[in-house]
């Protein structure tokens, strides 16, 4: 199957990505990791780098060609989940074209649904450990660490990241309330929008996921 992932920040798209990864073998295909992993010594890659360093967004033109040249890479063929695209209708456009030309569809795409304060408690409530990377949340009452602030694995202290802030958080979530609704609309016009509640782990929503998907193949 190919997907794309409709989520606000903190709904646990990167969880339910590596889950459709790890049991279906869908290749991840991140629009942020594609645009940093332009080689920063190329002409594309210094102009990408400068963008993001003003917190602004790459141009589509950019990201389209990107995800053109990602899609036309042979380890998509058992299918694709992508995250972070289209964001908005000009990239639903763009993705609808790309498609066309590579002979590929999209089925569906999963809207994974958070409401404004759990997203909110997770992002300032995460915690990352800085020797294994595994993430904890002191906020949410989910995976919190056995100790305060420590690794329970490593013994290590816990740190945050510098973007894990709530003036952050309002800007990428009223971003992703303006631009993702036609998105959202798009897609459930066209019969392919999956919603699932996320408020919960990222097992339920998995369950979610194959339920809905079991139903409509009925
Ligand atoms: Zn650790």
């Amino acid at each position: 199957m190919n997907l794309i992932l409709i989520a606000p920040p903190a709904a646990g798209k990167g969880t339910f990505a590596s889950m459709m990864h790890e049991k279906y073998g869908y290749v991840c295909i991140s629009a942020g990791e594609l645009l940093r992993g332009v080689d920063p010594s190329t002409e594309l890659g210094r102009q990408i780098r400068e963008v993001q360093s003003r917190r602004e967004l790459v141009s589509d033109v950019i990201t389209n060609q990107l995800m053109k040249e990602r899609l036309m890479k042979d380890d998509i063929k058992n299918g694709f989940i992508l995250d972070g695209y289209p964001r908005h209708m000009p990239q639903v456009t763009a993705i609808n074209e790309i498609c066309d030309e590579l002979s590929l569809h999209i089925d569906y795409a999963v809207l994974l649904n958070v409401d404004y304060e759990t997203a909110l408690k997770r992002t300032l409530g995460r915690q990352i450990c800085p020797k294994c990377k595994k993430t904890y949340n002191r906020l949410t009452g989910v995976n919190a660490p056995k100790v305060e602030n420590m690794c329970d694995d490593c013994n290590v202290e816990l740190t945050t990241r510098n973007d894990d802030n709530e003036a952050t958080f309002k800007i990428g979530y009223s971003s992703y309330e303006k631009n993702c609704e036609p998105v959202i609309e798009y897609y459930r016009k066209a019969g392919k929008l999956i919603e699932l509640d996320a408020t919960g782990s990222a097992e339920n929503t998995f369950a979610q996921f194959e339920k809905e998907v079991s139903k409509r193949n009925d």
